[in-house]
């Protein structure tokens, strides 16, 4: 599976209650992105010259890591990806690495939600924790980015017949509910406890 949505729409968050309730791992670039950035890596140190601008790191970065990172046991029997596909390079890329370990993706899920909405989330963020990319001229280059590039591969995966969309506006439990609905009505995936 992939989550995809705009800077500030919660994905990282709906990622890790996906993760738990079907027991897949949540893999999110940005994450370990972050993480690289902190214990001072040379992929944190390369990194980080993008992620401070709101830039994407450049694909061939950005692939590599990704195709080690899938390579991991954890992710044999399937993944949640956060974060990444964000062009069509990377579309293409992933659907390489899929093909040679014969796998195939079962839903991309979008959140959706209202620009000044987002922007308005993420200001409130970087008071809270203090985010680097988290100022709003760098909010809304991240914005803009999101527009111009992974909308392309929502509606790639769009003709596919695999998106499904949900509304990331509302509170945290009330998205989760919509999220699982949604997987369950696009791939069967999911399927509540007996007797709820
Ligand atoms: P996120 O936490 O998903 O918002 O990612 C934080 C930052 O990490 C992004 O603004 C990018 O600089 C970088 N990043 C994360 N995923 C990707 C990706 N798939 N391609 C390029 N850059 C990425």
């Amino acid at each position: 599976m992939l989550i995809i949505g705009p800077p500030g729409s919660g994905k990282g968050t709906q990622a890790e209650r996906i993760s738990e309730r079907l027991g897949v791992v949540a893999i999110s670039t940005g994450d370990i992105f972050r993480a690289n950035v902190k214990g001072g890596t040379p992929l944190g140190v390369e990194a980080r010259k993008y992620m401070d601008n709101g830039d994407f790191v450049p694909d061939s970065v950005t692939n590599e890591m990704v195709r080690n990172r899938l390579s991991q046991d954890d992710a044999r029997n399937g993944f949640l990806l956060d974060g990444y596909p964000r062009t069509i390079a990377q579309v293409d890329y992933l659907d390489g690495i899929l093909a040679a370990a014969d796998q195939e993706l079962g839903v991309v899920l979008q959140l959706t939600a209202d620009d000044e909405e987002l922007v308005s989330r993420l200001l409130g963020r970087a008071r809270e924790t203090g985010r680097s990319d988290d100022n709003e001229s760098v909010i809304r280059h991240r914005l803009d980015l999101y527009h111009q590039q992974t909308e392309a591969v929502v509606a790639r995966y769009a003709r596919r017949g695999i998106l499904a969309q949900v509304d990331g506006l509302g509170g945290i439990d009330e998205v989760t509910d919509r999220v699982l609905g949604s997987i369950s009505e696009q791939a069967g995936v999911y399927r509540p406890p007996a007797g709820l």
